[in-house]
């Protein structure tokens, strides 16, 4: 059992740069061609029964289809695959519901996709005031992380995903963001799902998972603010659906972004957890083994489709 995992489905790139949608007609395919090979879960199938088989033949190759950020396209796809009989996965980030407010990582998206670099940095610069780091090293570092970015754009991303710290971050970006946008609020109500279309995808039939509050790496918090983060989803999730087992997809999803070492408070109230990292876990209890289950993206999954033949 695997997982694939989708973010923006939107048929015009332009609108945002740099984070590579995919469109409605590749991903219709890509449904299609799934149910086709019988790779993937109907909403019939009761997800622990699969997961217990699967762990018995190994052969079986199934893809659950996973939609993270609680994007507001997610609940066109929500449809499509109820029309398809397909179950899926949409993982919602809590502050888009409960504060109204931009999670930092789509607003960073949002203002990149609309600044040119040397005005978002002068932008940043002037509310935090100082200038962003830009010694030889860190260029040097930012041109062989970001190999497809000019000097200029990947020195600004690399300050905005290594040196600069989350709380100082989000706080300038909202002050930025507020030139170009209505509201935060109305912003979430344009571009990420409300709590009735939640309601309503559930009712379809998908799973709802939890996204964590803020979308902060897991591994950047301590254990008091992991607990609240994980009490709050698991109330919310319970809201939604009394009954169903909670699932908690990893923001990242990566490795550096997996509090490994605190896997025993994450299963105290959640059942399956979701990475975007093959993870070794043969050594590991079967609770801890459902919190780090694999999830691949869809060009991992569709450059190698041959393991589905
Ligand atoms: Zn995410």
């Amino acid at each position: 059992m695997s997982a694939v995992v989708y973010h923006y489905l939107r048929n015009k790139c332009n609108l945002n740069k740099g984070i590579h949608p995919i469109d409605w007609f590749t991903f219709n395919n890509q449904i299609d061609y799934l149910k086709q090979k019988n790779s993937t879960l109907y909403l019939t199938n009761d997800f622990d029964e699969f997961l217990e088989s699967y762990n018995l033949d190994v052969n079986k190759k199934k893809y659950l289809i996973t939609f993270d950020d609680g994007l507001k396209e997610h609940f066109e796809a929500a449809k499509l695959l109820k029309d398809k009989n397909i179950k899926g996965i949409f993982a919602i980030i809590g502050c888009t519901i409960f504060e109204k407010k931009i999670p930092l990582v789509h607003k960073l998206h949002w203002l990149r996709s609309i600044l040119k670099p040397y005005i978002f940095r002068k932008e940043l610069e002037n509310i935090l005031g100082r200038s962003l780091n830009s010694d030889g090293d860190i260029v040097k570092k930012a041109k062989k992380m970001h190999i497809h970015d000019d000097e200029q754009t990947a020195t600004l991303k690399y300050n905005l995903n290594f040196i600069l710290d989350y709380y100082e971050l989000d706080f300038a970006t909202s002050l930025i963001i507020k030139n170009y946008i209505d509201s935060e609020e109305l912003f979430c109500k344009k571009y990420f799902l409300s709590i009735d279309e939640i309601i309503n995808i559930n009712k379809m039939g998908h799973e709802i998972a939890w996204h964590t509050n803020f979308h902060i790496p897991m591994t950047k918090l301590n254990d008091q603010e992991i607990l609240n983060d994980l009490n709050l989803g698991f109330d919310f999730l319970n809201k939604i659906n009394k009954n169903n087992k909670k699932h908690l997809c990893y923001p990242y999803g990566r490795l550096d972004a997996i509090p490994l070492n605190k896997m025993e408070i994450i299963s105290s109230n959640f059942s399956y957890g979701w990475t975007l990292d093959n993870i070794d876990t043969k050594f590991m209890t079967k609770n801890i083994k459902n919190m780090l289950l694999q999830r691949i993206t869809t060009n991992e999954l569709f450059k190698n489709i041959e393991h589905l033949r």
